[in-house]
């Protein structure tokens, strides 16, 4: 909490990056690793940004069984190269505690999803990690009990951890989650912790990504998550919400902007 340390937690990163320092972060990338070419098209226009950040899921924690469940390690490999290739910093998710050891050679942010916030042993074991870990907010978790399950990392002695509001699940339904955009500034001002917040999962919505995105920084979110997939309509996961390349282009050029008043 900031009565423990009042100064803001900055993560930064061997290639000079800062989350939670003075500039505002992105994480763009498709929802899952498909291919090195679905990867390598959607990197090559992050690093063509200054992008210092690319996300991609190997292991996805899908609600259906029969839905598509990652590449897995095969799905690593892919977001290492683009790390050599561009310098990028690679985030992904780990599902599974075990994992963390043989995903450390090729992740630099290790993401913990909504639907394991609460899965207190990779929580324990994120936290003897020496790697960030990106924490998303669980579907049903209170403000309290995302802090809760961020003190688990940090008490296991790892004090990296970039906290993202994801959104909740309420009775509406005219978004897919329900963005707490008051989460970003609580979170602030009760923890040290940089807050990003993902417009994709929240929304659901690519028509209001743009606007949502510009709240976020607007109410103190040091960096905004967003996907990206060369052609959506045949994503394996998340096909509906996630930009194409030309969306892209335009949010980046008017989110890049908003980046710039904050
Ligand atoms: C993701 O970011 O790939 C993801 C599955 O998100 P969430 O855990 O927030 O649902
Ligand atoms: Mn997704």
């Amino acid at each position: 909490s900031r009565k423990m340390k009042p100064e803001d937690t900055i993560v930064s990163f061997p290639n000079g990056a800062e989350i939670g320092g003075q500039e505002k972060i992105f994480v763009f990338g498709p929802c899952s690793v498909e291919s090195y070419e679905q990867v390598d098209a959607v990197a090559s226009q992050l690093a063509a940004r200054g992008q210092k950040f690319i996300r991609g899921g190997a292991f996805k924690p899908r609600t259906s069984p029969y839905d598509f469940q990652g590449l897995g390690e095969e799905g690593l490999k892919i977001l290492k190269e683009m790390n050599k290739k561009y310098g990028l910093n690679i985030v992904s998710e780990i599902v599974n505690p075990a994992h963390f050891e043989m995903a450390d050679q090729y992740v630099d942010v290790f993401q913990i999803g909504a639907r394991n916030m609460q899965n207190f042993e990779i929580l324990k074991e994120a936290g003897k990690s020496n790697k960030p870990i990106l924490l998303k907010r669980g579907l049903a978790a209170t403000i309290e009990e995302f802090i809760y399950a961020a003190e688990y990392i940090h008490s296991n002695g790892n004090s990296q951890i970039i906290m993202c509001e994801r959104g909740i699940r309420t009775y509406e339904k005219a978004t897919r989650n329900t963005l707490d955009i008051s989460a970003v500034p609580i979170l602030k001002q009760g923890t040290h912790l940089p807050v990003l917040v993902d417009v994709t999962h929240s929304t659901g919505r690519k028509d209001i990504m743009l606007p949502v995105a510009k709240a976020a920084l607007a109410v103190g979110a040091d960096g905004v998550m967003a996907e990206v997939h060369p052609d959506p309509a045949v994503a394996l996961s998340d096909a509906g919400q996630q930009m194409d390349l030309q969306e892209f282009d335009s949010f980046f050029t008017e989110i890049d902007k908003a980046r710039q008043l904050y």
